[in-house]
């Protein structure tokens, strides 16, 4: 079904967000522009994501590599970059690596030498972060809490990736106490790898919260949030 996009709807419903981001720094007494907003435009038409490119998005963010290329050769996101916030297979990182401004959903050694490997044949250093299962959901990628320490050794031997932070979708979507309780364990993390690697201040990225939960991710810390059905209205 051809579907299209209303101009006005997108433009009040990213208003809206960035209102309430607004609002979520001020009320932690953060500056708003600390915040970066990505747009998780999965399942949209290059259409779609192109209107809300002209809006005030920062970047995009992909689940599938499928989509990250038909988006890209479109040219919809009007020259914003685009994250890879989606499960990535060994085996199809030649498709993201160098496409993607960074990769937030790194949650193995395996896969990061895969990157590393990937990225060091095309002659760059490819961004990433490390995705963590906080809540240790069995449904869900990323890895524990205590893997993240090794993972940092790993990625800091190797010179063509460069970590920029951590990643998570923890088990709650709200803005509930428990919500902002998994936001505040993953800022926690955040700060204790900055400590770990001083020096480090391209460790400056927390991607955290998403339509119904980033006003507490905001409160807690989060550097970046992903937003799809707060900007693009409900998934078919
Ligand atoms: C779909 C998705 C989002 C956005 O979810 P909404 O609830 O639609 O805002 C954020 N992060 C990831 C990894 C996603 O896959």
């Amino acid at each position: 079904m051809a579907h299209t996009p209303d101009m006005a709807l997108l433009a009040d419903r990213v208003a809206a967000v960035r209102f309430h981001m607004a609002l979520a720094a001020a009320q932690a007494g953060r500056r708003p522009d600390e915040i970066k907003l990505c747009a998780a435009c999965k399942s949209r038409s290059s259409e779609e994501v192109r209107l809300s490119a002209g809006l005030e998005i920062d970047l995009f963010g992909e689940n599938r590599m499928q989509e990250l290329a038909a988006h890209m050769a479109d040219g919809a996101y009007l020259g914003k970059p685009c994250h890879f916030i989606g499960h990535l297979q060994t085996n199809k990182v030649r498709r993201v690596v160098g496409q993607a401004a960074i990769i937030e959903s790194v949650s193995s050694i395996r896969l990061l030498s895969a990157i590393a490997a990937e990225a060091r044949k095309q002659g760059i250093v490819q961004d990433i972060l490390f995705e963590i299962n906080i809540g240790e959901e069995d449904s869900k990628m990323g890895a524990s809490a205590e893997a993240l320490w090794p993972m940092m050794d790993d990625a800091a031997s190797l010179p063509s990736v460069r970590l920029r932070g951590l990643m998570a979708i923890p088990p709650a979507f709200d803005n509930s106490p428990e919500s902002r309780r998994w936001f505040a364990m993953m800022r926690a993390l955040f700060e204790k790898a900055r400590a770990r690697h001083p020096g480090s201040a391209h460790l400056d990225t927390l991607s955290m919260g998403m339509t119904g939960s980033y006003i507490a991710a905001i409160e807690e810390g989060a550097t970046l949030i992903r937003v799809g059905t707060g900007i693009y209205g409900e998934r078919s």
